[in-house]
C-alpha cells in the first residue's frame, strides 16, 4: 500500500488554535488538505479572520468556533458544533509559575481544567464520531514536562503527566479500531505562552531574561534551539498519515534531545 500524508476529506478540530502551536498545527493540517476548525475562548473578528485566511490560502473549509475549554459542556459543545471530527488535536493550554506553597488554588484548578480535563471531554465526544466514520486520530499536545519535572510548575506538570496517561488509555481502548491516540511532547517553542512565563521565571530564579532563556529553558535542550510551531504541525500530520497507523498509545518527543538526557 502506498503511504499517503494527504488529509483530503478529513476534518481536524484543534483546541486553542488562535495562536502559537495550535495555529501552527492548523496551518499544516490545512496544507495537507484537511478542513479545519479553529477554537479559543475569545470571539473576535481576528479569530474568524484566521480561519478565513487558512481557507483562502489552502483551499479548504476553515471555521472558527468559540468555546471555553475550562468548561465541560463547552468542550463537548465544540465537537457537536463541528459536526464531524476525524482528527482531534487537544492543544489548549495555560501555564503558571510559582512555588507549590504559594501556588494559587484557582490557578491550579484552571490549569487542570484547560490542560487536562478538556481533553477527556473532547475525546469522549469525538470518539463516537470517529468510530462511525471508521477512522480517527487523537493527538494530545503534552510536553517534555509530561515526562520530566521542573520546579515551580506543579499544576502544569501534573496536567501534562495526566494527559500522557489519558493518551495511553485511549490508545488501548481504541486499539482494535482504525483510531490512534498519541501525544506530542514539545520542548520549548517561543510562543506567547513561553514569552509570558519569562518574567515569572526571572523573579523565581532571580535572573535576567537572557539567563532565563539560556540557563533555565534552553539548558534543558541539548540542541540549544527552540523548536518551531511548523515542526509540531509536521509531526501532527505524520501521526495522521498511513505510516503512523500502528503508532498508538505513545508519545513523540520534539524536544531537541531534552528527554534523552
Ligand atoms: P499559546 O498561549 O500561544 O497558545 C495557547 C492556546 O490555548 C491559545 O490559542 C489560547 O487562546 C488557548 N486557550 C487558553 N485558554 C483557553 C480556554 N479556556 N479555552 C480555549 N482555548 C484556550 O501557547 P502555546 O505554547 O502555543 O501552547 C499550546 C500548547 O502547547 C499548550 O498545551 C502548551 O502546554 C503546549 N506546550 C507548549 C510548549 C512551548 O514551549 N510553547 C512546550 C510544550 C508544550
Amino acid at each position: 500500500m502506498a503511504i499517503t500524508t494527504s488529509l483530503d476529506g478529513k476534518t481536524a478540530v484543534i483546541t486553542g488554535s488562535n495562536s502559537g502551536i495550535g495555529l501552527g498545527i492548523a496551518r499544516e493540517m490545512a496544507r495537507a488538505g484537511a478542513d479545519v476548525v479553529l477554537n479559543s475562548f475569545t470571539d473576535n473578528d481576528e479569530d474568524h479572520a484566521l480561519a478565513a485566511g487558512l481557507a483562502k490560502e489552502f483551499g479548504v473549509t476553515a471555521r472558527y468556533i468559540q468555546a471555553d475549554m475550562s468548561k465541560a459542556d463547552q468542550c463537548r459543545g465544540l465537537i457537536e458544533k463541528a459536526g464531524r471530527c476525524d482528527i482531534l488535536i487537544n492543544n489548549a493550554g495555560i501555564q503558571h509559575v510559582a512555588p507549590v506553597e504559594e501556588f494559587p488554588t484557582e490557578k491550579w484548578d484552571a490549569i487542570i481544567a484547560i490542560n487536562l480535563n478538556s481533553a477527556f471531554h473532547t475525546i469522549a465526544a469525538a470518539l463516537p464520531m470517529m468510530r462511525k466514520a471508521g477512522w480517527g486520530r487523537v493527538i494530545n499536545i503534552a510536553s517534555a514536562h509530561g515526562l520530566t519535572a521542573s520546579p515551580y510548575k506543579s499544576a502544569y506538570i501534573a496536567a501534562k503527566h495526566g494527559i500522557v496517561g489519558l493518551t495511553k488509555t485511549v490508545g488501548l481502548e481504541t486499539a482494535e479500531d482504525p483510531i490512534t491516540s498519541n501525544a506530542i511532547c514539545p520542548g520549548y517553542v517561543l510562543t506567547p505562552l513561553v514569552e509570558a512565563q519569562i518574567p515569572d521565571q526571572m523573579k523565581t530564579h532571580n535572573m535576567g531574561r537572557d539567563e532565563v532563556v539560556r540557563d533555565v529553558m534552553l539548558a534543558r535542550q541539548p540542541s540549544k534551539e527552540f523548536a518551531t510551531v511548523e515542526q509540531m504541525g509536521g509531526t501532527a500530520v505524520f501521526l495522521c498519515s498511513d505510516a503512523a497507523a500502528q503508532i498508538t498509545g505513545t508519545t513523540i518527543s520534539v524536544d531537541g534531545g531534552w528527554t534523552a538526557l
